[in-house]
């Protein structure tokens, strides 16, 4: 078959970059690593002894580890220099990528975000301002049917939400009055989970399960509320447990084909245009790999994790705080930083704490035996709460994704990430650090746990850059619209394109607006190429 678009990666960009094209009547062909999974038949949550059954999506995520385990980061801690534990990368192969995990979360990121440095003096700028995006973020709100209310103080205004906004669950309700006390507004979270029936889905329940796969088909991930929209345009060819191995480059160092690995066969595939979206660490591997598009060794640098910081609480009555969509509140005060020092972040809280998430495991970890141990768990269960905040990193040349010495069973290269941290992002943890103190402490609470943040608990969650967007090519990957520097025919649509991370915001929504932003881009380059 002759396809106008290869598309590598069926997770929050790949596969809205895919809808697009469709419907604008592109034949699109997606090539996904992982399998197609079923939410009635796969996940976990529907079934009593679901805390023993082995989870497929944490199976789909771990089971290989992209990220060399042996590669170290120096870093600083305190004072004494150590080294940093390896990250490890929380991603999902499968049809919808990371979306099958996610927890729904859909922020527009704030308009400072994209101009800190015209509008502070200091930070990183992108090529776009939020204007570019605003139309491409309601766009994709549309078709995830996101919950929320306007009136957000800290955002821009906008208009209503595709569904309305969740009620707060009891446990953000005690919170937030406690976040009141020391001048905090928690407020309700905007979420790709439709408070009510859109495409004939089912709505959210409010099981609280996002994390292990919603077997109602609820969340918006995009296996549920993307891919089967494409597949209605009769232009959507999707080969999953299909393995793009590498680029096979012309004379021009253009794309001519992708190299893969099914279940059945290794073939080549070829197209008009390319679109790389397997995300933002196995993106520059790719590239790295087939040797493309780095004569600026720009590949991988620029990389972004997730900066957090957390604190365990335990609150002084019963508030089920497991029941609601597990992120349903969030605090934006801090979200403009006050100044160089710091940068913007927010803070909220989830309903259960690592490892226990349910009875079993809350009871695994609960302190004593018998008598005691019943009567540890009984008072506590429905308690526990875990508050957090989270930042976006300063995007930092040397912290960069490199190929490794080390190769995975298919004889590629696995990577090397080194991510320090810089004086503002170790300023801004210890910011959260005490944020989250003074927030536990105006709650009423039977105990405060431990704290943690990134230095001590690496989580690669929230990755971004090593592919970024700029006008210069000296120092970006991408263009303003997301097209490969110099190439004729590939572009990038997942979140190695990011400049910096949106003041902490979560970036599924933005990923997507920018996906749908650069497909406008393909159909024209297309279209103009006829
Ligand atoms: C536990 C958890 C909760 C989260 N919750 C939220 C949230 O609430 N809101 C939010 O905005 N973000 C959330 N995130 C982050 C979010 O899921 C990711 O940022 C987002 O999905 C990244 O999108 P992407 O398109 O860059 O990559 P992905 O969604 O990871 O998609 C990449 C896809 O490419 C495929 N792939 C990789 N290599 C190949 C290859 N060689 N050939 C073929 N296919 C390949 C993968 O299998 C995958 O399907 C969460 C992340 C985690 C870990
Ligand atoms: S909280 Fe809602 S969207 Fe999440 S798993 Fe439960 S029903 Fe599904």
């Amino acid at each position: 078959m002759n396809f106008d678009v290869v598309i590598i990666g069926s997770g929050a960009g790949g596969g809205m970059t895919a809808l697009s094209l469709c419907e604008q009547g592109f034949k699109v062909c997606v090539l996904e690593r992982g399998k197609q999974f079923d939410p009635r038949k796969d996940f976990i949550l529907n079934h009593a002894d679901w805390e023993n059954r082995e989870d497929p999506l944490k199976e789909a995520n771990l089971k290989e580890q992209t990220i060399n385990q042996q590669f170290r980061t120096k870093i600083e801690v305190d004072g004494i220099k150590e080294f940093r534990t390896p990250l490890r990368y929380h991603r999902v192969h499968g049809v919808g990528g990371s979306t099958l995990h996610y927890q729904g979360e859909a922020h527009r990121f704030p308009t400072h975000a994209f101009n800190n440095r015209q509008i502070f003096g200091w930070g990183t700028d992108w090529p776009i301002n939020y204007s570019d995006l605003a139309p491409y973020y309601q766009q994709a709100e549309h078709l995830l049917g996101v919950a929320g209310e306007t009136g957000n103080p800290f955002k821009v205004d906008r208009g209503e939400f595709p569904t309305p906004t969740h009620a707060l669950s009891k446990r953000s309700q005690v919170l937030a009055k406690s976040a009141k006390e020391i001048g905090m507004s928690l407020l309700p979270n905007t979420l790709a989970l439709p408070s009510i029936s859109i495409d004939g889905r089912t709505p959210c329940q409010h099981s609280g399960g996002c994390n292990f796969g919603c077997i109602f088909g609820a969340k918006s991930s995009i296996d549920q509320a993307i891919i089967p929209r494409a597949e209605k345009t009769g232009n959507l060819t999707l080969l999953s447990e299909t393995r793009a191995l590498k680029l096979v480059l012309d004379q021009n160092g253009d794309i001519q084909a992708v190299e893969c690995q099914s279940t059945i066969r290794d073939f080549k595939i070829t197209a008009k245009a390319y679109v790389l979206a397997t995300g933002a660490i196995e993106t520059p591997r790719l590239m790295l790999h087939s040797s493309y598009a780095n004569n600026n060794d720009q590949v991988g640098r620029y990389f972004m994790e997730t900066v957090i910081a957390s604190l365990a609480l335990e609150l002084e009555a019963d508030f089920q705080t497991f029941r609601g969509p597990p992120l349903d509140s969030r605090v934006w005060d801090f979200s403009k930083p006050e100044n160089e020092n710091i940068s913007g972040y927010v803070l909220g809280n989830s309903g259960y704490l690592y490892p226990a998430i349910g009875p079993s495991s809350h009871a695994i970890t609960s302190q004593g035996i018998g008598r005691q141990h019943k009567h540890a768990v009984r008072s506590s269960f429905g308690r526990n709460v875990q508050l957090f905040g989270i930042a976006e990193q300063e995007p930092v040349s040397s912290n960069r994704v490199t190929l490794s010495k080390y190769f995975d069973d298919m004889g590629i290269p696995k990577v090397d990430v080194n991510c320090a941290y810089s004086e503002r992002d170790l300023h801004t943890i210890s910011e959260m650090n005490n944020k989250l103190q003074k927030w536990a402490e105006a709650t009423p609470t039977k105990s405060i746990g431990l704290a943690s943040d990134s230095r001590y608990r690496s989580s690669a969650t929230h990755v971004g850059g090593t592919c970024r967007m700029g006008s210069d090519p000296k120092h970006s990957v991408v263009d303003a619209f997301g097209k490969v520097h110099k190439q004729s025919n590939c572009y990038i649509t997942d979140a190695s394109v990011f400049v910096t991370q949106g003041a902490g915001d979560s970036p599924s929504l933005t990923i997507q607006a920018l996906a749908l932003r650069t497909a406008d881009k393909i159909a024209n380059d297309l279209k103009l190429s006829k």
